[in-house]
């Protein structure tokens, strides 16, 4: 590994033409870590690393980060990994900090899940948009590395040796031709001693690795939208478990609430109108269309690659799974593999002799993170089965026994998963 100074993702190039939105990259660039993808996973790990001293390079093809409403739960693990790296304050200054989950049947309570028993250092789950993380986790890397990032920048190509990676890259985004393969001009390449896929669940680099992903669709489609929250409700998550699908609503910050609506099916164009309509059938609630900031639609499946390791490849964030996004779990899953992988990059890159104990620490990560994986998955499968529409016998069965369930000490349990505190131990993060 080379002697790093914190700051030195992509060292500054003399005569290299920049990538638009991105700081010049030369054409042979020796980074010890290229990480393909600046979404929230992406950005943390090079933050971890920055933070240890290790040359880190950013590529990411879009020019200006995403703006699309996605992750709005961090969960208590993640709070301290985002505390370790200095971010917890920036986090709560914007957050909302919700307590308490509740679930509702025709306007009665079911039960409360207390979600301030889950964690002793942030006993709360936070809510704040993905496009705000995302800003902060931004901010955070450019103040440790202030180079080591670079928009606009499309990986196409990938090779590797024992000792090294290399990616091909074209860029600005869009200079690539419609098959994605770079133009003779605009291609170059960027070397580093490991390369991580950070780069979505289309991942480009998972496919270019060989790594054969397996998927799985669920019969489930929602729509959702962020109102102006006029509810009184306070920071509390409400889920009303109707007959009709699951209504589940979130605080979020500025007064404002995401609604999310089980529907019968993929809802092709969705409006604030129709996510208004649906909310005000099941649940009673008026929703200020004009007060809408988004609305959207999704159907839901998991991918799971069968490896997270290739070579000097190593797989993160929706990358290395995607999960449901009910229950909220993919971007917390990808920042505690984040957590879990930069020692063992910083301990591989400390001692590159040591070969077969990166590789056996690789393996564990592996192991560890499909583990935690799974237990995600089981936690969103059942989130959505207890969403499904359902009448009769088993809809009185099903109220019975939430109702004994969340007023046992099983609730105190319930709470735990659904903060995701298994997954330190799960993660062994
Ligand atoms: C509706 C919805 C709600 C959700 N709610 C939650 C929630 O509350 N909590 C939670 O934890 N998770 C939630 N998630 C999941 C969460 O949004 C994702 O898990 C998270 O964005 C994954 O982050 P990532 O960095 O791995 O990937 P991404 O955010 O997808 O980022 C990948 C990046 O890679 C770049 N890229 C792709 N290909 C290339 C290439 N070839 N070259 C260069 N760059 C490339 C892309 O431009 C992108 O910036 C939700 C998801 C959805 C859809």
């Amino acid at each position: 590994m080379p002697d790093a100074p914190a700051d030195s993702g992509g060292a500054p190039p003399e005569g290299a033409a920049p990538p638009e939105g991105g700081a010049p990259l030369e054409s042979a660039v020796d980074s010890d870590v290229l990480v393909v993808g600046a979404g929230p996973v992406g950005v943390f790990l090079a933050i971890l690393l920055a933070q240890q001293g290790l040359g880190v390079t950013v590529l990411d093809r879009r020019s200006a980060p995403s703006r699309s409403s996605r992750a709005i739960g961090i969960h208590p693990p993640s709070m301290d990994a985002l505390a370790s790296v200095g971010l917890a304050d920036a986090v709560l200054s914007e957050c909302v900090r919700i307590r308490r989950g509740q679930a509702r049947f025709r306007g009665r309570v079911l039960g409360d899940v207390h979600l301030d028993v889950a964690s002793p250092t942030f006993p709360f789950v936070v809510s704040l948009p993905q496009h705000r993380s995302q800003a902060l986790l931004d901010a955070r890397l450019a103040e440790l590395a202030p180079s080591a990032m670079h928009r606009g920048v499309r990986v196409t190509g990938l090779r590797q040796t024992d000792a090294s990676v290399t990616l091909t890259c074209v860029g600005p985004d869009g200079a690539a031709g419609p098959d994605g393969a770079a133009g003779p001009d605009g291609a170059f390449e960027v070397t580093g001693r490991f390369a991580i896929a950070a780069d979505g669940a289309h991942s480009f680099l998972r496919r270019a690795a060989g790594i054969p992903t397996s998927v799985r669709r669920y019969p489930d489609t929602y729509v959702m939208g962020d109102f102006a929250d006029d509810t009184g409700e306070g920071p509390v998550a409400v889920v009303h478990l109707e007959s009709s699908g699951v209504v589940e609503s979130f605080p979020l910050p500025e007064r404002m609430r995401r609604w999310v609506v089980r529907t019968t099916h993929l809802v092709e164009n969705p409006t604030p109108v129709g996510v208004a309509a649906l909310v005000r059938e099941r649940t009673g609630e008026t929703l200020s269309v004009t007060s809408n900031s988004m609305v959207s639609a999704f159907r839901v499946r998991r991918q799971s690659p069968a490896r997270l390791v290739e070579g000097r490849v190593v797989l993160v964030g929706d990358a290395a799974h995607e999960v449901s996004p009910i229950g909220g779990q993919g971007m917390n899953l990808g920042w505690l593999d984040a957590v879990a992988l930069a020692p063992v990059l910083v301990a591989a890159l400390a001692d590159e002799h040591r070969a077969d104990l990166h590789r056996a620490d690789l393996r564990r990560y592996e192991r560890d993170r499909q583990r935690s994986v799974r237990i995600a998955a089981r936690m969103s499968e059942g989130n959505m089965a207890l969403g499904r529409p359902v009448r009769g016998l088993t809809l009185a069965c099903r109220n019975v026994v939430l109702r004994v369930l969340l007023r046992s000490p099983t609730g105190r349990l319930l709470a735990r998963a659904y903060a995701m505190g298994w997954a330190k131990r799960g993660g062994r993060t």
